[in-house]
């Protein structure tokens, strides 16, 4: 078998990334051979071609070009897939000064996966991009996250429990894991979506792994970072192999590693986030999510920071109470906040800018945006620092300054509005180096004289459409159509004009003086640019010089930028100041849900009901609501709203209400019943279940749960004595703070039982049979439920609903006389009293008759069932 050299070349590469798609560098495009073809010819919906042959057969083949590779790339990762990127290392003629037949050195400079992107069309701005990192050492687990986009790295120990509620936290890209763990973990990342990677053993051994971040922070030891445990050691040393990996060697600006405890945020499971929908709607976008409702920070850092804090909320009461004093210091200082507001406008994303310089991957602009960033926040270091601040801004304010040498050196050596890379030039000022305005000024008077010799070219000849032109393979050469081609070819004119070249409509030509001026013009240029690379990378080993710095800032202007932005928020949206401490109160007057308010406004312009929320508990004891009234009175809505104003309080922000005094809420709990959860091919009362049992558990005294009509995914009894024996758990063993809504009229009878349980009820009214939503919540318990009138509203035919009131005003009474009732219901009503007279059965019908009862459908499959649905159709 001959294998072409190239094809050896690549083949061996290949071989190292067995797992990954190579995008093999090939002049302008990447191309992909083999199955990476098919794959990526069938991903990108690009075409499918072929190159040689390999054993005999064809080897399919497709490619990008590299101007376009990112959005390829983007689609790739999207869809699972990770990327090699093999570059040329040197260029077709080093390669031809090796030897006529050698190919150009290639080799991967780049492994692509979704946890480890930088780049600035392949992330979302306001949102951080994590790579998790799960490890276990003996009975110890930790997870260790980062952003190699910002330079965010933290750690925890962390049961793998926990682990389902840390990465709904998180939402990580990616996670990897030693290879043994792989199993283990890939059904929980398949739950999230989150890419899984097994490595070897090896890569998280804490031995070596303490060595790698020693030696990555530049430290004799970790203590100066803080106790770590080994698996949390472990977890941080499987994250810089991984990264080392990909990064081939170049690693990012990592942040020294924060650790995180267990205790610092509000516990919140991932069917907790989604139920509430913090920050992806139920539709699964970030549209109608309560971020998306209440985000009004300017800066990508500060969504980002907005982001994390919705996320976690705090569970340290001086954090919150911070938190709050500078909000409050921001409310009441308006004119100063939305002047800090206007100078955020002009803040770039730093972090992002820093990273991609510290990974190569960045370009002029990228230090300008860190000039302007550190502009900007020296700015606003004058503005502020005089103020008599709270602590949380005195802090911050206190990050901004300190840039004065370098934001000075960048002023100087950079232009206003600098080009994207770096390759071109053009973006060191002018008057910085005395060398590179010299050679500039030769390129620039070179293209004057050019200009000029035109001229004189034109009246020499006497063609006035005489041009001098520049293109690649000729470089300079006069231009004159192929008419002039006699005169021009002929004395005296060939004696100064040298013929280059003929094409179908012009002849091309040179002279002496010209490619003269041209070797002067390129040295110039090619001088300049030199000069310029050179001055690029001092600057850039300048401002790295001062990351960490740099990182602290950006830290700072994310939190200015979070606080206006929730001070906005609270005066635009007459938003107030939480008490928050740590008793156990849960007193909410005239709370209102952000996001139902918002909707309504932009939709039918009503007002949104406001409702109070008293579930002050003393002691150890239990304090619980148990919410009756009908369908779409605003049950959902209101125990929501009061989850989401505990969860505001305590990330720091004001809340939807007129007052507000929370005690510490730990863990946030809210179950919805029987979601269809379709997709994930659960019986849905099954998750039901299983949440369920996750918070009577969990849930402790100071949990705050919300608990949505469980117990509605089955049978009328079995849902009723299920959602009893919930709250009854609730009440005496968990002892929480509780809102509970049931459509299940006969518990509203334990408020008399359990000294905790309270009746409210949403209030309606009925008016000419119909019924009007009043969304008032009122303590008591709701007199009857509605069903028909809404199923009325709903538009049901008037048909169904008569029915409807007939069979119901019989159960009912039924009930009152503790008879049979449903004997009595089908005995007195015909069953098809309203539906029209059945027509004949036709003559067929037997057959199929005697088929339908010969199925048994709890025994079958869907596909059967729906085979035998054409059988029947085509017996009928
Ligand atoms: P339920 O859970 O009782 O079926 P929802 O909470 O889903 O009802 O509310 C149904 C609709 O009623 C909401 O989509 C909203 O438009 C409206 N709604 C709910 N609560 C209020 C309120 N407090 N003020 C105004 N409209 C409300």
């Amino acid at each position: 078998m001959t294998v072409t050299p190239m094809m050896a070349q690549y083949l061996d590469l290949k071989a190292d990334y067995a797992d990954a798609l190579l995008f093999y560098r090939m002049g302008d495009f990447y191309e992909m051979f083999f199955e990476d073809a098919v794959a990526a010819a069938d991903a990108l919906d690009i075409a499918l071609t072929k190159r040689g042959k390999h054993d005999g057969a064809d080897i399919p083949m497709c490619g990008v070009p590299v101007h376009a590779a990112e959005g390829y790339l983007l689609t790739l990762i999207r869809k699972g897939f990770r990327v090699a990127v093999c570059e040329q290392m040197e260029s077709p003629a080093e390669a031809k000064k090796r030897g006529s037949k050698s190919v150009v050195k290639r080799d991967v400079v780049r492994l692509v996966t979704p946890g480890t992107l930088t780049e600035e069309t392949l992330l979302e701005a306001r949102r951080n991009n994590y790579l998790t990192s799960f490890a276990q050492v003996r009975d110890a687990q930790a997870l260790a996250w980062a952003d190699i986009s910002t330079g965010a790295f933290h750690v925890m120990p962390l049961s793998a429990l926990k682990l389902g509620p840390e990465l709904a936290r998180l939402s990580p890209s990616e996670l990897i894991c030693s290879e043994s763990a792989e199993n283990d973990l890939r059904e929980i990342a398949d739950d999230f979506g989150i890419a899984l990677t097994g490595l070897a053993r090896a890569s998280f051994d804490s031995t070596s792994g303490e060595q790698r971040i020693c030696d990555l922070f530049g430290v004799e030891t970790l203590d100066s970072y803080g106790a770590f445990t080994r698996a949390e050691v472990a977890a941080m040393g499987g994250v810089i192999q991984y990264l080392d990996i990909t990064q081939k060697g170049k690693l990012p600006l990592l942040r020294p590693p924060q650790r995180e405890t267990e205790n610092r945020t509000v516990q919140i499971d991932a069917a907790t986030r989604r139920n509430l929908e913090l920050t992806q709607a139920l539709s699964g976008g970030r549209a109608g999510s309560l971020l998306a409702v209440i985000d009004r920070t300017i800066t990508a850092g500060g969504g980002r920071l907005m982001s994390a804090r919705i996320a976690s909320p705090s569970r340290d009461l001086e954090t919150i109470t911070n938190r709050h004093d500078a909000v409050s210091f921001a409310q009441e200082r308006h004119d100063l906040c939305s002047t800090l507001r206007d100078h955020l406008r002009k803040v770039p994303d730093l972090d992002r800018a820093l990273s991609r310089l510290s990974l190569d991957r960045g370009g002029p602009r990228d230090m300008a945006a860190i000039r302007n960033g550190l502009t900007q926040a020296a700015v606003l270091f004058d503005t502020l620092s005089s103020d008599d601040l709270p602590m949380l801004l005195a802090g911050s304010v206190n990050d901004l300054s300190g840039h004065e040498r370098l934001i000075d050196r960048l002023d100087t050596t950079l232009v206003a509005e600098p080009p994207l890379l770096a390759r071109d030039g053009g973006f060191i000022a002018a008057g910085f180096d005395a060398e590179l305005d010299e050679a500039r000024s030769l390129r620039d008077e070179g293209r004057g004289v050019i200009a000029r010799m035109q001229k004189e070219f034109a009246a020499l000849t006497g063609i006035t459409s005489l041009k001098i032109k520049h293109n690649n393979v000729l470089g300079y050469f006069i231009e004159t159509t192929a008419t002039h081609a006699e005169k021009m070819l002929s004395p005296p004119m060939s004696e100064t004009f040298i013929h280059r070249q003929t094409t179908a409509n012009q002849v091309r030509f040179t002279t002496v003086e010209l490619s003269e001026l041209e070797t002067k013009i390129l040295n110039a240029g090619g001088r300049a640019l030199e000069i310029e690379k050179r001055l690029y990378e001092t600057l850039k080993s300048d401002i790295l010089a001062c990351s960490a710095r740099i990182a602290q800032t950006a830290s700072a202007l994310a939190e200015l930028d979070l606080t206006a932005a929730l001070a906005t928020l609270a005066t635009t949206d007459g938003w107030v100041r939480p008490k928050v401490d740590k008793s156990r109160a849960f007193a909410i007057e005239n709370g209102r849900h952000p996001v139902v308010e918002h909707a309504l406004r932009q939709q039918s312009g009503d007002p949104f009901i406001a409702n109070d929320c008293d579930l002050s508990a003393e002691g150890d004891t239990a304090q619980i609501y148990l919410l009756t009234g009908p369908n779409m009175a605003g049950k959902s809505t209101y125990l929501r709203q009061n989850a989401i104003i505990a969860l505001l309080a305590q990330m720091g922000s004001f809340v939807p209400a007129s007052s507000a005094h929370i005690g510490l809420v730990s863990q946030l709990f809210s179950r919805v019943g029987a979601s269809d959860d379709l997709a994930r091919g659960r019986s849905t009362f099954m998750v039901e279940m299983v949440e369920t049992a996750a918070i009577l558990n969990q849930a402790d005294d100071r949990a705050l749960v919300i608990l949505d009509e469980i117990g509605r995914g089955t049978a009328t009894y079995d849902g009723l004595s299920i959602a009893w024996a919930t709250l009854e758990h609730l009440h005496d063993v968990n002892k929480s703070r509780a809102l509970f809504a049931t459509h299940y009229h006969e518990m509203t009878a334990l408020a008399g039982k359990l000294t905790g349980v309270e009746n409210a009820t949403v209030t309606v009214k009925e008016w000419e049979g119909d019924v009007i939503f009043l969304h008032e919540v009122k303590m008591g318990a709701a007199d009857r439920s509605y069903g028909v009138q809404v199923a009325q509203l709903a538009g049901l035919p008037p048909a169904v609903i008569t029915r409807a009131r007939a069979v119901l005003e019989i159960l009912e009474k039924g009930e009152r006389e503790g008879g049979a009732t449903h004997k009595t219901l089908i005995d007195d009503l015909p069953l098809f009293s309203v539906a029209p007279a059945p027509a004949p059965p036709p003559a067929k019908a037997s057959a199929v008759d005697a088929q339908l009862a010969e199925i048994h459908p709890d025994e079958l499959t869907p596909k059967q069932a729906l085979e035998l649905l054409y059988q029947l159709k085509e017996a009928a």
